[in-house]
């Protein structure tokens, strides 16, 4: 579904992917993982038109996305859940959700989605006249993830859900993730916390300053024994 070919991005001097290439297959769920400065948010962010790229192709569905406006690629199915949850802290839950929605014209589909995002996500319905502001770490995260879904994508891709939030709300966030893959949408996770997304994954590429290392199943990447001593505490 999705390819990545030789991806090149640099940002002024700093070149934070020197030429990566990865897929992402429909259905799948795919984990990027990596240390802190590796290009996990880069590749997320060139791929929805937002990082600055030097070379390279990203090709969806078959058609060449390659420095679409990030517009453009939302409407071609590619939503984004951006780091740090980012939602409108002075708008309400129910128009931070229906801004996900914001290139759609069919009103009874997304009134439909929304109802959905409520019935999978009842804290939101009880506080959908709330500013998202109000709201707990978890519960923005919860935000996040209802608006991307607003957008009816055919691919999320998720930048570090779980940052900052408590253990049980990471398990609970992670665990919805893997629903929507299963329920059909094909997800593209970044994550800090490597063992949770290598658990969770179906298929796992690791990133090292800027170069794409490794890949296989989660699994096969639990196993390696450098993933283990650099990544897992041993
Ligand atoms: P983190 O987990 O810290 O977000 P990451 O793996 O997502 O790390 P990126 O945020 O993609 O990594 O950063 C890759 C490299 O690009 C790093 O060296 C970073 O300092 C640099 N970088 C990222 N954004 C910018 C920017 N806006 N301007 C300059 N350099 C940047």
């Amino acid at each position: 579904m999705l390819e990545i070919r030789d991806l090149q991005c640099a940002y002024g001097a700093v070149s934070a992917l020197k030429g990566i290439t990865m897929h992402v297959g429909e259905g799948q769920l795919v984990a990027l993982v990596g240390a802190n400065g590796a290009g996990k948010s880069t590749t997320l962010r060139a791929v929805s038109g937002l990082a600055p790229k030097v070379g390279g192709s990203i090709l969806f569905c078959g058609e060449d996305i390659t420095g679409l406006d990030p517009a453009k690629v939302l409407d071609r199915g590619i939503s984004h859940c951006p780091e740090g949850r980012r939602v409108f802290p002075y708008m309400t839950v129910a128009d931070n959700l229906i801004m996900g929605a914001y290139l759609r014209r069919d009103q009874a589909g997304v009134r439909q989605d929304l109802d959905k995002v409520y019935s999978d996500f009842p804290r939101l319905k009880e506080r959908r006249t709330q500013a998202a502001g109000t709201l707990s770490g978890g519960e923005q995260q919860m935000l996040a993830i209802g608006r991307a879904l607003m957008s009816r994508p055919k691919l999320i891709l998720f930048d570090e859900p779980s940052l900052g939030l408590a253990p049980t709300i990471v398990e609970q966030i992670l665990s919805m993730i893997r629903s929507i893959c299963d329920a059909g949408t094909t997800v593209l996770l970044v994550e800090q916390n490597a063992f949770a997304a290598l658990e969770l994954c179906d298929h796992a590429f690791l990133l090292e300053t800027g170069r794409m290392v490794k890949e296989g199943s989660g699994r096969e990447l639990i196993a390696d024994p450098h993933i283990r001593a650099a990544y897992l505490g041993g």
